[in-house]
């Protein structure tokens, strides 16, 4: 008998990183792959859905979290400290009686591009980031000396090959990464992780969570830069069902909040969350509470990690019937793929970004860091599908009179033929057919295609 294919899977410890890879790799196994996962003991409960659905051909191989190294940015002593399993992978591989044909591993994760040549396996990058911001990030790499070196130099040309991203001081391009505004010649620690981003550029493949319809002229401008075709966009990596476990638990029933929609009318509900990791500074919550309170319109907030006292008193019974607050993880899937939301305020964090598309709801865009100002600049200057609630900076705070017109406005009725919601309802619908019949299902298929040659 045939033994199936197997491959590798080591996403980046962090839920945004985590989640795709393994909603990738649920389509993986289902195409008859064997799966080991890289994974620690604090992240196995969201490996564990899966393993329930194939626990034949998806395999765990457990390491703790590396002890972190000590260094000043917190990314990069993050990702310097999983360099510490490459002799242990290396063992395992050598002990395993059919060991991995290629590692599929998280763009951070550039050394194992060095582990897989060790192992003489290929390496494919995965992406959980769109193709224009993970682009520019590699060639912000690529001439990170001399883009600080004359940062925010209107004059300053790089070599993207889309211009409507130079490097001006309204848009440091160093917001993508701030770790890159502190890069230091010569400093260990910073050499290795650049050499990690550039090795990306050489491995075999890159795997792209997006679809063609939303980045196809960034997809082919990454081929040429790789000088081959095997760049593969399978997105929008999302779940069928509600999706209501992924990632964490919700902190309140969902079904309260799905039946709290049913009785809304169509598109009438903002949906308001800044992803995993962003919390937002006092002034910018104070902002956004008095914005919702001016506001006429129906909405759930997700105020998680929020500082307590940022919601005042009295605020939750002054919205009561209208307004609903999730202090903690909310089912955003679910929330986002009901009938009754309509808009979406979002940091722009790249699934967010492509949940909120998929789900076809406008987009308010409030970028608070990393590559979510590209994403925003995608959404809102290119495709057109929402609107700016406040200026790309991390410590802007909008204006609550204006936010709430903007929030008021993003479901009203009269909204509805508006250019914008049209063409993220057309998006939406073309998200939907790549991945069930279109190119993000034809694109899986080629690359375990390749891999069985
Ligand atoms: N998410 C969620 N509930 C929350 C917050 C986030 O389900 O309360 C999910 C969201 O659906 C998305 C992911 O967590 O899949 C966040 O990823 P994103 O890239 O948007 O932002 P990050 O957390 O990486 O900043």
């Amino acid at each position: 008998m045939r033994h199936s294919i197997h491959l590798l899977v080591y996403p980046f410890p962090s839920s945004g990183h985590i989640i795709p890879l393994l909603d990738l790799t649920d389509l993986l196994l289902r195409r008859g792959l064997t799966v080991t996962v890289v994974i620690s003991p604090t992240n196995l409960p969201l490996l564990d859905p899966l393993h329930s659905s194939h626990p034949s051909s998806l395999h765990k191989l457990l390491f703790d979290d590396p002890e972190i190294t000590p260094f000043p940015d917190p990314l990069i002593a993050k990702v310097i400290s999983t360099q510490k399993l490459f002799d242990p992978i290396v063992k395992w591989f050598r002990s395993h009686p059919s060991p991995p044909v290629a590692i599929v591993s998280d763009f951070f994760l550039g050394w194992t591009s060095e582990l897989a040549s060790h192992l003489g396996i290929q390496r494919i990058v995965f992406s959980p980031s769109g193709v224009l911001s993970s682009s520019i990030l590699q060639t912000l790499w690529q001439d990170v000396e001399e883009i600080n070196a004359d940062n925010g130099d209107k004059d300053q040309k790089f070599s993207f090959s889309f211009p409507e991203i130079p490097n001006t001081p309204e848009f440091p391009l160093w917001q993508l990464l701030p770790v890159s505004q502190n890069f230091k010649k010569g400093e260990p620690h910073y050499e290795s992780f650049r050499k990690g981003m550039l090795a990306n550029m050489r491995s075999w493949g890159i795997i792209y969570n997006t679809f063609e319809e939303l980045e196809g002229v960034y997809i082919d401008h990454m081929k040429k830069q790789m000088g081959h075709d095997r760049v593969w966009a399978v997105g929008p990596l999302l779940p069928d069902d509600h999706g209501t476990g992924r990632g964490g638990s919700s902190v309140v029933p969902p079904n309260d909040l799905l039946m709290w929609l049913d009785n809304k009318p169509d598109d009438s509900v903002v949906y308001i969350c800044f992803g995993s990791q962003t919390t937002l500074s006092e002034k910018q919550m104070g902002a956004l509470i008095g914005a919702l309170e001016l506001s006429n319109v129906n909405f759930i907030l997700c105020a998680k990690g929020s500082k307590s006292g940022s919601i005042p008193s009295g605020f939750e019974d002054r919205v009561s019937g209208r307004g609903l607050i999730v202090k903690g993880w909310a089912p955003q899937l679910a929330i986002l793929r009901h009938r009754a939301v309509g808009s979406f305020v979002s940091h722009c964090g790249w699934n967010s970004t492509l949940e909120g598309v998929a789900a076809g709801v406008m987009m308010l865009t409030w970028p608070q860091g990393a590559d979510q100002y590209v994403d925003a600049k995608l959404l809102i200057d290119e495709l057109g599908v929402g609107k700016r609630v406040c200026e790309d900076a991390p410590d802007s705070v909008p204006d609550s009179v204006e936010l709430a017109r903007l929030l008021d406005e993003s479901v009203s009725g009269s909204y509805m033929g508006e250019q914008r919601v049209v063409k993220v309802k057309k998006l939406s619908q073309a998200a939907s057919k790549a991945v069930k019949d279109g190119t993000s299902m034809r694109d899986v298929d080629t690359f375990v295609q390749l891999l069985s040659q």
